[in-house]
């Protein structure tokens, strides 16, 4: 959705809407939206800097880095943005302003579709964990370790006990 700035009303604009995005557009492409992304943004236009403020809510299933289980993920996240006339990028090397989330607009647009997209992208996780404390596939068995027990292991501290046992027993 293009918003013309030039047109923007002087109190703001509100826009509630449903957006739908593609798993190739996000960053990581082995997520999935498990429901529609909503998106309630409001701009306003003062002087001639941009306000875009707003609210994306959506539910996602990512693949955890560490097992390859897929797990739910919900999204409700809050931004904040000014955006400055294209006159101020090219000014931006001069003024050698640090501020990494300063955004511009090009031909008195902005594409909310594309905002949205880009600051859904921002909430999600850079390595995905199912759990904080996920222990991943065990490089024996290839089997989920949980609460640090796989298949294997079962069978090893059967052994490591009945080692243990024979040990007692040999004490007697
Ligand atoms: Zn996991
Ligand atoms: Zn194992």
């Amino acid at each position: 959705m293009i918003i013309d700035i030039d047109s923007l009303p002087e109190e703001g604009l509100e826009v509630t809407r449903e957006y739908d995005f593609f798993s190739m557009d996000l960053v990581d492409e082995n997520a999935v939206f498990l429901s529609p992304v909503t998106a309630d943004v409001i701009i306003k236009k003062v002087g001639e800097e941009v306000l875009i403020k707003g609210r994306i809510v959506t539910k996602m299933s990512f693949v955890c880095s560490r097992c390859l289980s897929p797990f739910e993920f919900p999204v409700d996240s809050k931004f904040d943005l000014i955006y400055f006339p294209e006159e101020m990028d090219l000014m931006k090397d001069q003024l050698e302003n640090d501020d990494i989330n300063q955004y511009y607009y090009y031909s008195r647009k902005i594409d909310l579709y594309e905002i949205v997209l880009e600051q859904l992208n921002l909430t999600f996780p850079t390595k995905p964990l199912c759990t904080p404390g996920c222990q991943g596939i065990c490089p024996v068995c290839g089997k989920v370790v949980k609460n640090g027990v796989c298949s294997c292991s079962e069978n090893e501290s059967d052994s490591r006990l009945n080692k243990l046992k024979n040990i007692l027993r040999d004490k007697r």
